[in-house]
């Protein structure tokens, strides 16, 4: 946990596994809201992914890239945190990653993850 995060996260979402720093944090229910959304965008992502990845392979014959399918969401959200790096700096470039801005907005919401539109997180992302 402190080496994924560098210490400052209270929580993580591997999904499906939820890491929390301590015990106090997993009781939060705004941090388990928080949590529960990234859970969700995850999946939506993984799934997109299994698509692409059925796609490619069926039509392009290329199966050799199944890591792709288990990275995708880390990936884009690596890239829009280095997009955000340059355009906001280091301080606010994690607050405007469009999956951060969909759960902070919403963690106050203690089902929110239930009732949220799939794919929820792109009216967050402004480049
Ligand atoms: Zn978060």
């Amino acid at each position: 946990m402190l080496i994924l995060t560098f210490g400052w996260a209270r929580a993580i979402t591997l999904w499906p596994f939820v890491i929390f720093k301590n015990k106090s944090v997993s009781v939060n229910p705004t941090t388990l809201s928080h949590e529960a959304i990234h859970c969700m965008q995850q999946i939506e992502i993984l799934f997109v992914a299994v698509l692409i990845y059925l796609f490619i392979g069926i039509f392009a014959g290329l199966w050799t890239w199944t890591l792709f399918i288990l990275l995708l969401f880390y990936v884009l959200y690596f890239v829009e945190w280095l997009i955000k790096m340059i355009k906001y700096g280091s301080s606010l470039a994690y607050e405007n990653i469009s999956f951060e801005r969909e759960a902070y907005d919403n963690s106050n919401i203690t089902e929110y993850w239930k009732q949220r539109p799939v794919f929820g997180w792109i009216k967050y992302l402004v480049l």
